[in-house]
């Protein structure tokens, strides 16, 4: 895809909490339109959205402050493309916006492993292993029939698919890898028509 295709794409970045600058950059860096989503009312004419890592439970109070919780499920069940990293992909499982039916595990990677960078292999993703950088990263414990998993680390799901539903449990955005966000972009395109 090019930069001009991708600059017809609104992406919106929820931006209650957490590095929603960071991914907004990344998607101006590759061309894209990107929207801060703060209410309802900023999910109008979006094609696609991101729900950035953060913590959690702060982002869930957001969501329900400003109301967004059935918006963003509304907004998933149009079809059009959601991504969501880290934080993002635990508020898109059962236990949080039921978006995905999937159940994920704060934390999981222990209090001592705060931190660490894995290489990666993702479909879809040419070229070598994708710069994973986990931060006080989550896993997906369970997984229904409908979720494809794309990626583990020591057998333990950290990125996955659902239909329009993308999610990983690193952070490419403060690694300077862009091609995951590529993927979701190339997706949102087909989509659109683009
Ligand atoms: N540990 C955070 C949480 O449970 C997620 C970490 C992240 O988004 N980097 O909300």
């Amino acid at each position: 895809m090019s930069v001009q295709a991708a600059g017809r794409l609104r992406i919106g970045v929820l931006a209650l909490q957490g590095d929603f600058g960071a991914h907004a950059q990344m998607l101006r860096e590759l061309g894209a339109h990107a929207v801060e989503v703060r209410v309802p009312a900023d999910l109008q004419g979006l094609d696609g959205l991101v729900l950035p890592g953060g913590e959690s439970t702060t982002m869930t109070l957001g969501i329900e402050r400003e109301g967004l919780a059935e918006p963003l499920r509304e907004f998933a069940r149009t079809g059009a493309p959601v991504f969501g990293t880290c934080a993002g992909m635990i508020m898109l499982d059962r236990e949080h916006l039921g978006v995905m039916d999937t159940r994920c595990r704060r934390n999981a990677f222990g209090r001592q492993v705060r931190s660490f960078e894995s290489p990666l292999e993702l479909p879809g993703i040419e070229g070598p292993p994708v710069r994973a950088v986990f931060i006080r990263a989550p896993w997906i414990e369970e997984a229904g029939e409908d979720v494809e998993i794309l990626a583990s680390v020591d057998g333990h799901p950290v990125a996955a698919r659902q239909d329009n539903v993308l999610v990983i449990a690193f952070h490419p955005e403060i690694a300077g890898e862009t091609r995951v966000h590529e993927l979701f972009l190339a997706q949102v395109a087909q989509r659109s028509g683009v």
